[in-house]
């Protein structure tokens, strides 16, 4: 078969199974299973593809259009213009959370915490990343800020490992300390010394996990995503401790369902100042930020 067919016969197998975009997936398929990129195959049309590739295409064509999402297929997502391996342990990187990574770093630059660091890294911005999962947020913030140090929090190991990787693959491992860790429970000698906690935590009610999309609910790990009865659970246990583990006039910043922001908000009035909200590229409510009120001593 050539490299044209089989582009044809993957884009008509993906648009039956209802993929939005098959051609575009079945090129993607096709450049994995070939390790070359797209203008090679269209430029290619009458490559006679040997018998391994064929099969190998028509295996993952077939995976795709039974819901597999094409992440876990190529085993790659790009985030903030960066480069990540992905695999079921752990979430795929999704564009809305770039608004989150954003956040922090405007913060960072507005409290001009990266210029007070030393460049050998004694004075590195610290920031915590609870729930790192394939590690985008962590890597992405310790890529563009230079001297900052992550430590970088998932409850499970798997996840941690692919971070690891990823924090290999974006030369940023020796700014990232991985922990595993159930939100601070593994955190106790970090009591007061970040300048910035950061999160993407399970934030879907648990009752609406089956209604996600047969990519999500099928196929992406489910303790990544589910957030307890009303979706505020994780909220409620990290803005809870973060206070403690913040250094003075630290920000907290959480990405946010599309419906959430006002309970957020309301959860960290009592020990955060400044709540801000800030709407992703669709104009959605998606990140909540704000900084730790200054614990009052009263002299009488
Ligand atoms: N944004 C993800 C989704 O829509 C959910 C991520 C999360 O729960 N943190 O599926």
């Amino acid at each position: 078969m050539i490299v044209r067919e089989a582009l044809q016969e993957g884009c008509r197998t993906l648009g039956e199974s209802g993929i939005e975009a098959p051609a575009v997936e079945a090129g993607a398929i096709l450049c994995f299973v070939k390790n070359c990129d797209r203008s090679f195959i269209y430029a290619h049309g009458e490559y006679e593809l040997n018998s391994t590739e064929e099969q190998m295409f028509g295996e993952l064509v077939n995976l795709r259009a039974k819901g597999k999402p094409l992440q876990y297929i190529t085993g790659f997502q790009e985030f903030m213009s960066l480069a990540f391996e992905v695999n079921p342990s752990v979430l795929i990187p999704r564009q809305d959370t770039e608004t989150l990574v954003e956040a922090v770093i405007s913060y960072v630059i507005k409290t001009r915490r990266m210029d007070e660091c030393a460049p050998d890294g004694g004075g590195c911005v610290r920031i915590l990343d609870i729930g790192t999962g394939s590690g985008c947020i962590a890597v992405s913030l310790a890529h563009y800020i230079k001297y900052s140090c992550v430590t970088a929090a998932d409850i499970s190991e798997k996840a941690l490992q692919t971070a690891m990787k990823n924090a290999v693959k974006n030369n940023v491992a020796d700014r990232i300390s991985f922990l595993e860790s159930d939100i601070y429970s593994g955190l106790d000698s970090y009591r007061g010394s970040f300048d910035v906690i950061v999160s993407n935590p399970p934030y879907i009610p648990s009752d609406q996990i089956d209604t996600l999309q047969r990519e999500v609910k099928d196929h992406e790990p489910v303790n990544a995503l589910d957030g307890g009865d009303d979706g505020l659970d994780f909220y409620r246990r990290i803005i809870g401790g973060a206070a403690e583990f913040l250094k003075p006039d630290g920000m907290l910043a959480l990405e946010v369902g599309y419906d959430q922001a006002a309970a957020v908000s309301k959860l960290m009035e009592t020990n955060f100042c400044g709540i801000s909200i800030n709407k992703d590229l669709n104009g959605i409510d998606r990140v909540v930020t704000g900084l730790v009120k200054p614990v009052l001593s009263l002299e009488l």
